[in-house]
This record gives C-alpha cells, structure tokens and sequence, in this order.
C-alpha cells in the first residue's frame, strides 16, 4: 500500500443558498460510476463550503437549505462501498455566511481595516461580482477556531468512518490585528504595535489552531489523514508541516504559472518522509469553472508529471448542485488515471538516485529559474534538505541563499571532502564576504543597472562569444587565485533622462573591460550574475547555456544523462524492495495562448538515448506499459540503451540482480 492513495479528486461543492433542490439528481449509482469510470482511489468530499453552507444535518454549523438528506454521510458510504477514500472538505478561511453573521471573525489590518483584498464592502446587490471574492476569516485560535472545532468535532462524532480532513483556504498570512489577535497579543505580554511581535503571535496561533483540529480527530480516528490547504505545502514555511499527516500541492498549470513549479515542490517534500500529490485541475482555468474542461491526454500529461516525480495525484472538479456528476468530465479524468494505474507501482515510494543537490534560496525567481534549467537539460536533482549535504557529489546555491555559520562550515566540509559547489549572484555572501573561497573576493557592485558577459573557452559550448547582455548586473568580484571563465563588459553609462542611447540599454564600452564574471578555484564555481533568477524571467537560451556549462565542469559523474530537447524531463528513482530502477521519460511542450497554457501537441519522439551509471548488473531493461524489451549493452560502468519512442510518457524499468 501506498502512503498516500494514489488516484484522486477533490470535489469542490461550494454552492450558493440561492439554488434550490441540492442533491435532487444525486444517486448512488451516478456516484460510484463517476468514481469506477474516473479509476479513482480517493474522493475528497464536501461538509462545508466557501458559502458557509454544510452538507450534512447539523446542529452546530448551518446545512444548506435546498438540502433534505445527508449528502455527506450518503456519499461516504458509496465511496466505501466500492472501496474508494471519502477523505471530508471544511472550509476554514472562506466561509460566507459566518462572515456575514461575524465581523468581528474577520482578519483585520492594522487600524481595523479589512483584510480581504477585492471585496467591495460598499457594492449594491445588483452590481457585477468579481471571481473569487471572498473575506478572510482570522483563523489564530480564537472564537471562530472555537466554530471550526465544534463542526469537525460534529463530523468525527457523526462519521465512524472517517478517512481524513481536508481544511481548505488556510493562508498563510504574516499578521492579523482583528481584535481577538490584539486582545490575545496583549495577554501574552506582546506589543501589537511591534511587528515582530505580531507576527511571533500569528505564527504561534497558527500553529496551535493546526494542532488542535487533529488534536479533535485523532479522539476518534487515530488513523485519519489531514490536511491544511493554501499554504500547508508551501516548501518555504517548514514551521506549519509538522502539523499534517501528507502534503497536497496544489497548482492548476494551465493558469498559475506553468508546468515548472511542481517538480521542484515534489522533490522537496519527497524528502519529508511523507506522502505528496500533485493537484490540478479538470477546468481549462480554474477553480470553480462549471462547463470548462482539460482534455483526458492534457490530463494524462498532468498526471504523469505528479507521477514522475514521485507524487500521488488528486485533480479537482466541482459537483453541480444537483448533485449529478458530469460524465464527460469522468470520462476525460479515467483517461488520465487508467494510464496512472499502469505505472503507479513503479512510480510511488522510490529513493532518490541523483548526486545533484539543490539548495531553495526562499526567492522563488531564482529557485524556479534555477530548476527550469536543470529540468530542461534532464538534469535530475534534489533538495538540499536540512542542511544535509551528504548525498551529493555536486550542489548548487542559486542567486541569493544565505548559509548560517554552522551551515556554511558543513558545506566547507563537504568542498574538503572533494564535494562540488556551483553558486551564483548574492548567494554565500555575508556581511560583505564570501562563504566560500571560489578564488575571488566579493566587491559589491559595479555601480550599473546592466552589463554585459563574454563567456571563455571552457564554457563556450552553444554560446554565442560576443558580449551578451544581461538585464540585471553581475557582483563586482576581485580575483585571487581563481581562474576566470568569463568576463563582464560596461556599458558607456547608465540609462537616464541624462544619458542615453537609442531605445533600450547602452551598448558595451569596449574600454571598459575584463572584469571577472565567473571564477572558478578547485571544486567551487561562482557566477556573478543571478542568473537563475535571469533565466526565470528572460529565457534566454545562452543565459542556461552559460550555467548548464558552468555546471558541466563539476558535474561530470552523472548516474543518469537522457537526451532529449527542453521540453524532454527525465527523472529516475530505485526502489531496492523489487530490485529495479524506473526512469520516467516525458515530453510535452505547453502552448501559451494569452490567459492559459495548454497542452495540446504530444509529439512522438523517437530514439532517445539513455545512459545509467549504477553499481549494480542490470539483468533486463523493459517498458511496463507496453510489456516491451529492450536491447541494452553494460560496460565500464555504464548502461547504454535506446528508447525507441516516446508519447507524452514512457516509463523505462531497469532490474538488477
Ligand atoms: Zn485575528
């Protein structure tokens, strides 16, 4: 058994008081068709919504009025029936009615203002309601925590099966000055006026609002799953994880920025020693889209993706107020999960193999550029986690991390120990001097807005050796030992209503330069410029170029290399249980078109080679999908073979003996 069920969808169900005959279309049979037809495992299913309103006979929340049965309780039990999770949605931050009927619940900015961005407190009932708007509710402990826990103790009483919690819009903000948090700010001896104070305050209320939910389940259901969502998977706030049994991480590609944020988020939490799904989407944009829809092999995509890098799968739809569950939704969703079922054994549940380790700098330009090159080079990497450098043979520091003194002593021990460090832009800079010694001193700045890099020999490889622009300027370093590998030009001058030339940046003053731009001395390569953080915003292919060489030069020792182009993702884990390796192979190019990116051309690819460095004798390589063979030669080391072809996905098994 999987940690986590591997098949799932989130049923939103937020529906307005306004709509009569709640579940009148709901049958049992629809239900478990829907779940059997989608090859689903796991159904998050509704008690209460963003409109305040619960689905199930309650004493202590409000049940929608168009509603006359247990539609929650009834729904469980089908889900049982045919042996799929029922795992129980309650809202917490957004919930209508309660806002309504409790001012004094909402968060509050300093002064007493609102805190709900978009909402028009002043509109007329007839005025047009923008999307997604919604107040927030201060969720640090106080009377209406007090709310929450009474509805999810009413759940678990009520239910005595009950497969977990899912507790939706639980943001993490920095402050609240509701009057509650102020009140609760001063009992504690805290000064709301200090922000510091405020945001200790929060945090600790925070935390104690997470603990006491599964304080309240765990009563009954020792076993159950929770889940905070809106912020319990976010990678940069570690202080709330301890709370939650799994991480959910949620995204919807096609409208929040891209296919490139996922991967990093599961291999971050692939090293908690939890279980993690990828979220998405059935809509063509987002939540709450009744009639939009992703077709079954942009699912399929999706799917595969969350797969490949080790997470379960959850894709969200909405039940329409009737309660009859939308066929063709099911139809494209079992596309998708029909394929999962193929390779979720081989997928879920492996060890990491790669020596390439990656440490989050918290900016998440820089991380995301960071990952978008290496992801794009199918360069298979992980998470520097807990300061832990150890599994690595090469680490990387993009753009702007900052190392504590105990850490950055770990990490000089590693460089003693023959481990590889490439680090770029501010990062490994404190208090005006580097961390570690890359064979130059760190000077501040050059004192442009921009510059320009003209790359050396060593890592020309597909660049261009004119000076290259770059959009924001490289550290000004002066060299020791090291040996310079490319050098940064000046332009005549800065930008200004003073100075200028033509439309854009100043060009390069050929008298102006030779400065170092990267260096290198021994294991350490530094490069001046940020530019993971560049390549996030810009794209330029010698801006990856320019690192992926840099890389290359200490990172040799690969245990997997795939060759494929940028839209190709190669990820491999071993899972020594069964005495194999899977390398996942993917290739989908997504189509931006203005508001969305879509993923509609799957191209086949076709003969890509594939290399594994592993210890062990490989006795037989094969495609679990297809039940395949493929030839394949092991020598000096290194296991050669050919993937003949390659559609959206292809799962390659490697045994040993
Ligand atoms: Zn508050």
């Amino acid at each position: 058994m999987h940690k986590l069920s591997p098949r799932q969808v989130h049923l939103d169900f937020h529906t307005s008081p306004l709509i009569p005959g709640i579940g009148s279309n709901y049958s049992r049979e629809d239900f478990q068709n829907a779940l059997k037809t989608g090859h689903l495992s796991s159904i998050t299913i509704f008690a209460k919504c963003h409109h305040g309103m619960c689905y199930y006979p309650t004493k202590v929340g409000t049940m929608h009025p168009g509603l006359d049965f247990d539609l929650l309780g009834e729904m469980i039990d089908a889900a049982h029936e045919v042996g799929v999770r029922a795992p129980v949605y309650i809202t917490a931050g957004w919930s209508a009615h309660d806002a309504e009927q409790h001012p004094e619940w909402w968060v509050r900015k300093k002064g007493g203002e609102t805190a709900s961005p978009h909402v028009d407190l002043n509109a007329a009932p007839d005025d047009p309601r923008p999307e997604c708007n919604w107040i927030h509710l201060c969720l640090n402990d106080g009377s209406y925590c007090q709310h929450i826990y009474d509805i999810t103790r009413e759940i678990c009483d009520r239910y005595e099966h009950l497969d977990g919690l899912f507790y939706d819009i639980c943001f993490i903000g920095e402050v609240c000055y509701c009057d509650e948090c102020v009140a609760g700010m001063k009992a504690m001896g805290l000064d709301p006026e200090n922000d510091e104070d405020a945001r200790a305050y929060y945090i600790l209320k925070r935390q104690s609002f997470m603990t006491k939910c599964g304080e309240i389940m765990r009563e009954k259901h020792p076993d159950a799953t929770i889940f905070f969502n809106s912020g319990g998977a976010d990678p940069y706030r570690p202080e709330y994880h301890a709370y939650e049994t799994h991480y959910e991480m949620e995204d919807l590609p096609t409208v929040w920025g891209g296919y490139d944020k996922m991967p990093c988020n599961a291999k971050f939490f692939s090293k908690t020693g939890k279980g993690y799904l990828g979220m998405t989407g059935k809509f063509h944009m987002g939540w709450g889209e009744f009639g939009g829809f992703k077709p079954g092999f942009a699912l399929k995509f999706e799917v595969a993706s969350m797969m490949a890098y080790g997470a379960s799968c959850s894709i969200g739809d909405q039940l329409h107020p009737d309660g009859k569950f939308d066929p063709e939704t099911y139809r494209n969703i079992g596309e998708a999960y029909s394929y999962v079922e193929k390779i979720e054994d081989y997928c879920l549940d492996g060890e990491s193999c790669t020596k390439l380790g990656v440490y989050l700098s918290g900016d998440s330009k820089s991380d995301e550029g960071m990952v978008k090159m290496l992801l794009e080079t199918q360069n298979d990497f992980e998470i520097v986690y807990q300061d832990d450098y150890t599994p690595f043979d090469t680490v990387i520091f993009p753009d702007c991390v900052k190392l504590s003194d105990e850490s950055a002593e770990k990490l000089q021990a590693f460089i003693t120990k023959g481990g590889k460090v490439l680090f770029t832009g501010e990062s490994l800079v404190k208090d005006g001097v580097f961390q570690i010694d890359p064979g130059a001193a760190y000077a501040g700045s050059h004192g442009f807005n921009f510059d320009y890099i003209t790359v050396g020999d060593k890592i020309a490889e597909g660049m261009v050796t004119s000076p290259m622009y770059c959009y924001t300027p490289g550290a000004k370093i002066n060299v020791t030992d090291g040996e310079v590998l490319a050098t940064t030009t000046m332009p005549y001058f800065n930008r200004t209503y003073g100075a200028y030339c033509s439309h854009k940046n100043t060009p390069y003053d050929r008298n102006n330069s030779g400065h170092p731009a990267a260096v290198r001395k021994g294991n350490v390569v530094y490069i001046s410029h940020k530019i993971c953080a560049l390549y996030k915003e810009y794209g330029s292919v010698y801006y990856k170029s320019y690192f992926i060489n840099a890389l290359n030069l200490l990172y040799t020792d690969k245990v997997m290399e795939a060759e494929m182009t940028s839209a190709g993702r190669a990820a491999l884990i071993k899972q020594p249980a069964q005495n194999l390796y899977s390398l996942n192979l993917m290739y989908g190019s997504p189509i931006r078109r203005d508001k969305v990116e879509v993923i509609e051309d799957l191209p086949v690819i076709r003969d890509i080679p594939v290399t594994l460095r592993v210890p062990e004798k490989i006795t037989k390589v094969f495609l679990p999908v297809s039940g395949v063979e493929l030839p394949f030669e092991q020598k000096d080391g290194a296991v050669k073979v050919t993937v003949p072809e390659l559609q959206c996905h292809e799962l390659v098994v490697f045994c040993y003996a």
